[in-house]
């Protein structure tokens, strides 16, 4: 478990922000909405909600959260999910909306045909366990990603699940599957992180 020093908050301005906090309440970890830059000062990771981005994106500058949280997603750990991957991509296409450009990534929003909007599959994954239950909704794909990205899972062979640094993103909805080892692993990386900053502020 993660020290008393974590503050998971979820930005809660648009999308299924709630979800993510029952999932990270399974695991016994509280989390706190983030809707003002106060309450985003206040936290020491984020997990950014799937949603609808260019929502979010509107509603995220009229609060003026937008600067915060450009700053926010270079220093500390982020968990973003669809919406939130394709605010955090460095290139966003169909169409191109702008971004917070911290993962090094392309994606094409709602790049699954009409027919295949929504769907459940079973994707491939690095991570221990097995084949992860991944369901898609309207999601964007990602069709490029620069070297410091790391791929954890795939659909028809596209990436849906990756890492850089302290981002992890997906292309889908871990936190409406019952399966929790992707929020898990994201607690770990803030752990992590937490070290990290404890030993450089000693040393
Ligand atoms: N299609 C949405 C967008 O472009 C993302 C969908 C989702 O978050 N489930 O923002």
């Amino acid at each position: 478990m993660t020290g008393k020093a974590t503050t998971i908050g979820v930005l809660a301005v648009q999308g299924d922000y709630e979800a993510h906090s029952a999932a990270f309440a399974e695991l016994g970890m509280a989390t706190c909405p983030v809707k003002t830059v106060e309450d985003l000062a206040g936290v020491t990771a984020l997990v950014m909600p799937g949603g609808e981005s260019t929502a979010m994106l509107r509603l995220l500058k009229r609060s003026g959260l937008d600067a915060s949280l450009r700053e926010f997603v270079r220093k500390q750990p982020v968990f973003a999910t669809c919406a939130g991957c394709i605010l955090l991509a460095r290139q966003v296409l169909h169409p191109e909306q702008e971004s917070f450009a911290a993962l090094d990534v392309t994606v094409e929003r709602n790049a699954y045909g009409r027919q295949n909007e929504s769907a459940i599959c079973m994707v491939e994954t690095t991570l221990p366990g097995g084949d992860l239950e991944a369901v898609f909704i309207r999601a964007p794909r990602i069709q490029q990603m620069g070297p410091s990205v790391e791929a954890l899972a795939w659909r028809d062979g596209f990436p849906v699940l990756v890492r850089q640094g302290g981002i992890l993103a997906a292309t889908f909805h871990p936190e409406l599957a019952s399966d929790r080892r992707i929020h898990q692993l994201f607690l770990q990386m803030v752990e992590t992180n937490l070290q990290q900053n404890t030993s450089n502020f000693r040393a």
